[in-house]
């Protein structure tokens, strides 16, 4: 089964191609067309390095994440707590839009994402998640 951090539930709904490597990219592409595929495919929340982040140059030999750790953990809290999500439970991708749709406004997304480099450059918005989200 996936194992999925909270933010990057997020993440995976804005993601445009762009990344911290190509190896990151692709492997981040196959997480998100695995569960496009298949949106009743069910992912383990997890409160540490997942799937994504196990293709990441940031994520050093302690398995940390090296912009950061504490910064990234609060954002995985933060996200769950909004999304009413519990640690170690699973959840489907499906099931994840809906809540996002519903629990998700834009003062908690600025909340969680606001201080993130891909936000800052322009590339993730309340809008385009929005957007990504009823598209689909
Ligand atoms: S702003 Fe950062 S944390 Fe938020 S969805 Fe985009 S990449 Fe993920
Ligand atoms: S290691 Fe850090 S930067 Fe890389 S995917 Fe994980 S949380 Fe994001």
């Amino acid at each position: 089964m996936y194992k999925l951090r909270a933010h990057h539930l997020l993440c995976m709904r804005l993601f445009v191609g762009e990344g911290y490597s190509d190896a990151f990219a692709s492997n981040m592409q196959r997480c998100i067309d695995a569960f496009t595929n298949e949106p009743s495919l069910e992912f383990q929340l997890v409160p540490a390095c997942d799937d994504i982040c196990m293709h990441c140059p940031n994520l050093n030999s302690s398995y940390q994440c090296s912009q950061g750790d504490q910064n990234i953990l609060h954002k995985d809290r933060l996200v769950a707590e909004i999304l009413e999500l519990k640690m170690l439970d699973s959840y489907s991708y499906s099931e994840i839009g809906d809540k996002i749709l519903k629990l998700m406004k834009n003062a908690e997304f600025e909340r969680c994402c606001s201080t993130c480099k891909w936000y800052e450059v322009g590339l993730c918005s309340f809008d385009n998640l929005v957007a990504n989200l009823s598209a689909n």
